[in-house]
């Protein structure tokens, strides 16, 4: 089974997932994915920990980017 970008089907568009978000899993397209370049900042990382191994790319929807980080954080 092939997963759907989340963000593509609210558009009533149909695009093939090439990752999930880290935060809320949705699936996500090469057009919806962001990429956060976050430095890591001794405990002040809003994310869940076990999530953010070194070296992987963190892939979250522009939802989760807005409601976390705030808007204006790097992507
Ligand atoms: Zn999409
Ligand atoms: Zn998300």
């Amino acid at each position: 089974m092939m997963l759907k970008c989340y963000d593509c089907m609210q558009e009533a568009k149909e695009n093939e997932a090439v990752s999930v978000c880290i935060v809320c899993g949705k699936g996500l397209c090469m057009e919806h994915v962001k990429v956060l370049e976050v430095p890591m900042k001794g405990g002040t990382y809003p994310l869940p920990h076990k999530m953010l191994k070194k070296g992987l790319p963190r892939m979250v929807c522009q939802e989760c980017v807005d409601t976390i980080l705030g808007p204006g954080f790097c992507v």
